[in-house]
């Protein structure tokens, strides 16, 4: 049976583990949000971040800047005019970085997907996303769910090890 690495922690003194897997746990259970409030979903992630939810449970933190940032949150209606800055802000993040889109309008251009001339129909038309959170506005649990589910697929990074195309 394979052992998790906080399963590890618990066994004797020992302590036998990859470095992948240590550094994929301290960034897993670290993630610096940007906070990148754009419309109504971002109440949403504001009573995430309240005591109520407490993302800081979950060792996620707000940063104001990209650049002490992890993951960033498009939570809200990115128009055209924003969405300039939305790339730029992320390219100034540090890699590895990680986008989770919240909500219909980040996610597709939400109620502006057909006529919103003025809006872009889905944030990942100019950056990468790695989670998509559905709703309109998604509840705080929701968000909750999105980060637990980032958490997941960066256990399954593999920092130090080189991959082949094949792979
Ligand atoms: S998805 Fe709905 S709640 Fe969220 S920003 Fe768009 S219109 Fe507002």
């Amino acid at each position: 049976m394979k052992l998790t690495l906080l399963e590890k922690f618990d066994q004797d003194n020992i302590i036998m583990g990859k470095l992948d897997e240590l550094i994929n746990w301290s960034r897993a259970n670290s993630q610096w949000y940007f906070q990148f409030g754009l419309a109504c979903c971002a109440i949403e992630m504001m009573a995430a971040a309240a005591p109520r939810y407490d993302l800081e449970r979950f060792g996620a933190m707000p940063r104001a800047t990209p650049r002490q940032s992890d993951v960033m949150i498009v939570a809200g209606t990115v128009s055209l005019k924003m969405a300039e800055r939305v790339k730029r802000l992320y390219e100034q993040m540090a890699d590895p970085k990680y986008v989770i889109s919240m909500g219909s309008c980040s996610n597709s251009g939400g109620p502006y997907w057909q006529y919103g001339y003025h809006v872009l129909k889905g944030v990942d038309q100019i950056i990468p996303v790695d989670i998509y959170i559905p709703g309109c506005p998604p509840r705080p649990e929701a968000l909750v769910q999105g980060l637990l589910e980032l958490r997941v697929k960066i256990r399954e990074e593999t920092p130090f090890r080189k991959t082949t195309a094949a792979e």
